[in-house]
């Protein structure tokens, strides 16, 4: 039988419904709309679609959305300048600078500067703390978009054991620390760890968060496993045409939905969950700094 495939442009477009309702009462009920900025630094073409997707979906979900196009040789207290003064800015919940920044800033330092209560990326190092110790934080978009839909899928996660592949700040880690939250028995491997195959083997949950197209194997997945690939690679599509590409994930796709519970497709996975968490993040950010209950489900 068939793994289930977890549609995730379906998933993030509920979560999207769902956030735009809470707006919609925040406006009715409290006169408050939440309202995200987003700063781009240079013009980079990639950065340049994300914030373009961001500001439409935030304008999409009822919120305000403010966009601040920097120049790429601005300077870093430029930066920081723009960044106080958004921090000091009642009708602005949510901070987000664009990465990666011009070689002339300090990525830690920016992102250090912004508000922790309005960090909707999750990368202030509060949030990061905060999240590492198991408290009430701003949780980074991605991990906290495949937490989602792991919920979704088993209800409890509490005793499963979960592999994650990938160590890094913004997908690997925070993740690890979401699913000890919710008490999976955790494991993180990376490029050091020793026989991957069989590390993977033992896992019910497989997140996989790589760089790698095809690296996660059908036959290193425990048979049912539920499997989340967050990777976004570029391959080669010759049946596509000459010179054409495609999108990829960290997993062998079709061998491993024959072996899987579940699984996350690229694209149509894990991707569209980034900007709903997003949007979901700024709204919890604006109730927050409001004192009024944060929507249930749309948070850690
Ligand atoms: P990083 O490059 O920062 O981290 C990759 C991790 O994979 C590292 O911890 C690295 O180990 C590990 N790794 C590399 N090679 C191997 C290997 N052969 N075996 C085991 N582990 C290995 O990437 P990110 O975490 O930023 O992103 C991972 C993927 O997710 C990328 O494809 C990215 O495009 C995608 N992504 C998708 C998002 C989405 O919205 N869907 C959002 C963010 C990322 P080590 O630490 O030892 O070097």
């Amino acid at each position: 039988m068939g793994a289930k495939i977890i549609d995730g442009r379906e998933f993030a477009a509920e979560v999207r419904g769902k956030v735009k309702d809470h707006v919609t009462r925040l406006a009715s009920e409290h006169s408050i709309v939440p309202g995200l900025a987003v700063v781009l630094v240079g013009q980079d073409p990639a950065s340049q679609v994300y914030v373009r997707s961001k500001g439409k979906a935030t304008v999409e979900a009822g919120m305000k959305s403010v966009e601040h196009k920097l120049a790429a040789d601005t300077s870093e207290r430029e930066l920081l300048a723009l960044i106080d003064q958004l921090n000091n800015d009642p009708s602005i919940h949510g901070i987000l600078v664009q990465l990666p920044l011009p070689e002339q800033m300090n990525e830690d330092l920016v992102v250090n500067a912004i508000e922790p209560a309005k960090d909707v990326d999750g990368f202030h190092i509060s949030n990061v703390g905060l999240l590492g110790t198991g408290r009430k934080s701003m949780v980074p978009c991605t991990p906290l978009g495949c937490l989602m839909m792991l919920r979704d899928h088993h209800g409890s996660l509490s005793g499963l054991d979960a592999v994650i592949i990938g160590r890094s700040n913004i997908v690997g880690r925070p993740m690890a620390q979401l699913l000890i939250g919710d008490s999976c028995t955790v494991t993180v491997a990376h490029s050091r760890t020793r026989d991957l195959p069989e590390v993977v083997r033992r896992a019910d949950v497989v997140v996989a968060a790589v760089g790698r197209p095809a690296i996660v194997q059908a036959d290193w997945i425990k048979p049912g496993a539920t499997v989340i690939d967050v990777g976004i690679n570029k391959v080669e599509a010759p049946e596509r045409g000459e010179g054409k590409t495609r999108l990829a994930g960290d997993v062998d796709f079709e061998p491993a939905s024959r072996v899987a519970g579940a699984i996350t497709p690229v694209p149509g996975g894990v991707g569209p969950m980034t900007i709903a968490c997003l949007l979901a993040n700024t709204l919890t950010a604006c109730c927050r700094s409001n004192d009024i209950p944060e929507p249930v489900g749309l948070t850690a």
